[in-house]
Parts: structure tokens; sequence; C-alpha cells
């Protein structure tokens, strides 16, 4: 089965989006918990919630991936900022279990300053606090371009977190094309080369979703600007090889392209149509 979505607005609900994805010929979305300026995120509707989940088991649908505020900065230098992070993280963790079993996302954040060493602590930090044994979703570390002082910008680094984090059954890693690529990791030319990376660093039992984006700007360039599928540095070839790698099909793939419901349902043709098997 091949899982595949974009993201969708929250703002009418979980049948919405699911009735969305569904008339864009998708079987899965992302949506952010709240909103990413203000954080105020919509009142749990349990009748919602139930014709969503018997919506999504009638039309088949893939893991649902939830998407943090990226505007949260678990790993700042100011104790506020960390603070505001842990708790919307720790309310958005409470939601998810209404839609168990799961995929949730976040930015493992920007050290400003106080090196990369001290950011992977402050999220590792983070995550013991939040995580339960309990819960049933799996937190997903996104891997980032590299813009700023962004942490996460190598496997490494997301290893690391990993490592750090009591729960680490529960935590997991999405992986952004167009941030990798951004990265320096040559999913152009050297597919199988960036796998076998990730797998020897992290392990491909850790990676959950595939967020899907060309680039608008060249290798390694740390910009992190989303194109859409065919039209940036990535291109279609290697989206085509990436749908179809035996180590990757099995992975939901989220489309976060510059585009309006009309662009995604083309793109979702698209990659429909180049999927083989
Ligand atoms: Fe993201
Ligand atoms: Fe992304
Ligand atoms: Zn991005």
């Amino acid at each position: 089965m091949f899982y595949l979505g974009c993201h969708l607005s929250a703002s009418k609900g979980f049948l919405h989006m699911a009735k969305e994805a569904v008339s864009i010929g998708a079987n899965t979305f992302q949506f952010f918990t709240r909103n990413p300026r203000g954080f105020a995120a919509k009142d749990i509707d349990e009748k919602d919630i139930a014709a969503f989940l018997e919506y999504t088991e009638e039309n088949g649908f893939g893991k649902i991936l939830a998407h943090a505020p990226y505007t949260l900065n678990p790993s700042s230098a100011d104790e506020k900022v960390r603070d505001l992070a842990l708790r919307i993280m720790q309310d958005d963790m409470l939601r998810m279990e209404y839609v168990p079993g799961n995929l949730y996302n976040f930015h493992p954040g920007s050290h400003v300053g106080q090196g990369a060493e001290k950011g992977i602590e402050l999220t590792a930090e983070l995550l013991n606090t939040i995580l339960t044994p309990e819960q049933s979703t799996i937190v997903l570390l996104e891997t980032m371009s590299g813009k700023g002082s962004e942490i996460g910008r190598s496997f490494e680094e997301l290893r690391e977190i990993i490592d750090k984090t009591n729960l680490s059954e529960k935590v997991g890693v999405c992986l952004d094309t167009c941030h990798v690529y951004d990265a320096g990791y040559d999913i152009v030319g050297n597919l199988d080369g960036v796998l076998d990376e990730f797998d020897r660093i992290i392990g491909l039992d850790k990676l959950y979703a595939i967020h899907m984006n060309d680039s608008k700007n060249p290798f390694e360039s740390h910009k992190d600007r989303h194109e859409k599928i065919g039209d940036g540095s990535i291109g279609l070839e290697a989206m085509k090889n990436i749908i179809n790698n035996p180590r990757l099909k099995h992975l939901p793939v989220f489309l976060e392209t510059p585009n309006e419901l009309d662009g995604y349902k083309a793109e979702i043709e698209l990659l429909r149509e180049n999927r083989e098997g």
C-alpha cells in the first residue's frame, strides 16, 4: 500500500481533513496541532473524532502525522521559551491519544549560540519530561537543513538526541527530502549511500515517515525553501527513486510543497503514476 498525503488545514476538524484527503487521492495527511503563531488549539470534539476514526478505517488510511508548531524552540537558551515548548508538546501528547497509534513530528530546535551539544541535551531533556510509557504516539525528530543554528542537521545529531532519551522506543525520525538535500545528503546522486549512512548511524527501523519536498536551493545550501515536486534542485527522477526504493516503500509520504489543494491533487496523481507495484 502506498500511503500518500499532504499538509492540510486543521481548522474544520479531523473528519473534514480525512474527507479532503480522499477528495485529492490521498490516504493519509499531515496537520498542525495548533496555530503555529498564537498556539491556540481547537477543543477536542469527541463526535468529530469518532466519525473520523470510522471514516479512516473504512477508507484504509495509513498513519496520520501531526506537526508541532514550528515556532517552538525546545533547545532555546531562554528557559521561558523552552518551557512554552514543553507545555505545548505535553498538551499535544494528551490530545494525540484521542487518535491513538499515530505520529507526531517536531523540529529539534535551534541552539542559538549555546552549541549543538547543549541544544541536543536540552531537546532530550524535554523528551524525557513529556514522553510516557503509556503513550501510543511515536514522536518524530525531523531532519533539518541546518539553517541558522538548527540542531538535527546531521544523522549523528539525531542519533545523539535519541540516545539521550530514556523512552527511546517512543522516538523516531521523519526524513524531509528538501532538508536533507540542503543539509548535504546527496539523495539525488547517491540515495542508497545516504540510506546506508542513515542505517549505520540511526537505524532504518527508526525511520517512520517522509516529508517529500523539492528544494528551491542547490545541494548543501542550508536554506530550507520548499519547491513543488519536479521544479527544484532535487527533481522528479530522484523523487521516483525515493518512492520506489525497497527500503522506503512501506513509509507514509507527506507533501509540504507550496500548493493549494488542486496542486497537491496533481502531485499526488503524479507520484501514484510513478509508483511501481
Ligand atoms: Fe517541519
Ligand atoms: Fe518538513
Ligand atoms: Zn522545511
